[in-house]
């Protein structure tokens, strides 16, 4: 039990909650904890520079939890777990990373099918969970730490080996894995300003700024409206230095509208193999 005592601590340490709007259904927020920001900061990264994406061949296996409701059923297409993952796979395929789904479980619990606390996160993971491998749990709805109602949240790594995503998010919206994935990658929202405040326009403070990658653009909006046909259209807004913000139209993490979700940058891909080796080698 010492273990999963452990386990829990260090998952509400680290936990931090990927937020998405319900309305757009493709959108995620975050909320960066102050710990997990500790972890992050300890670790120096060198990505910083690397143009070249770097490859670190890894297959990781999934297991995949869906919750029954009180009826028996899970309310999930589970036909299209193979679209998700081939999106997934294709995402990740420049660094070598791909994913396979070892087992699919049904909970037949449906005190589960609602996220609604770090309580109920708890209990959950003390019940079902499967060491070594990432553990992705499709549920009816999610009451992220904020208070918000969610369609995603991951951790990032120091925490647990969780992706949560709603059945709703998951049935026709599989661009949501690899978002969330990103996440427990490493990687924070291209509009971050928890880490250390707005990234400049200018990219000057981008190591310690934003989202601590210096070939996303500096980016002020989490609005999916403030785009059109993939491109920003939101209201001309400037940085510090009086520049104007151009922000990423096309950016996994960001909040583009989901069509427009096609990349990650090679500091990214960097980024998550970084964060991988410092913090997740405990998956194969
Ligand atoms: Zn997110």
């Amino acid at each position: 039990m010492r273990l999963k005592g452990n386990f829990q601590s260090a998952f509400f340490l680290f936990a931090s909650v990927l937020i998405s709007t319900l309305s757009y259904g493709q959108s995620c927020g975050t909320v960066v904890t102050p710990a997990s920001l500790q972890a992050q900061q300890s670790f120096m990264p060198g990505y910083f520079g690397c143009e070249q994406i770097n490859t670190l061949n890894r297959e990781f296996q999934m297991t995949v939890h869906i919750v029954e409701d009180s009826l028996g059923n899970t309310g999930y297409d589970e036909s299209q777990l193979e679209d998700a993952l081939a999106l997934l796979n294709e995402m990740f395929s420049p660094i070598g990373f791909s994913f396979r789904i070892c087992e699919v479980r049904r909970i037949e619990d449906f005190q589960f099918q609602d996220y609604r606390s770090a309580e109920d996160r708890e209990n959950l993971l003390g019940m079902y969970y499967q060491v070594n491998t990432i553990n992705v749990y499709l549920v009816n709805s999610i009451i992220a730490d904020s208070g918000i109602e969610a369609a995603g949240l991951g951790t990032f790594p120091g925490g647990s080996d969780t992706v949560w995503i709603t059945k709703e998010t998951m049935n026709g919206q599989v661009y949501t894995l690899p978002h969330e994935m990103g996440h427990f990658f490493g990687l924070y929202h291209t509009f971050e300003t928890e880490v250390g405040g707005p990234e400049l326009v200018d990219g000057s403070n981008c190591e310690t700024a934003g989202d601590l990658v210096c070939d996303t653009e500096a980016s002020p909006t989490d609005d999916p409206d403030d785009f059109e046909d993939c491109n920003y259209i939101g209201n001309p807004a400037t940085d510090s230095n009086g520049d104007f913000y151009v922000p990423p139209a096309n950016n996994i993490m960001s909040y583009v509208p989901a069509e427009c979700r096609c990349r990650f940058t090679p500091q990214q891909y960097n980024r998550m193999i970084e964060q991988y080796l410092q913090f997740r080698t405990n998956l194969w």
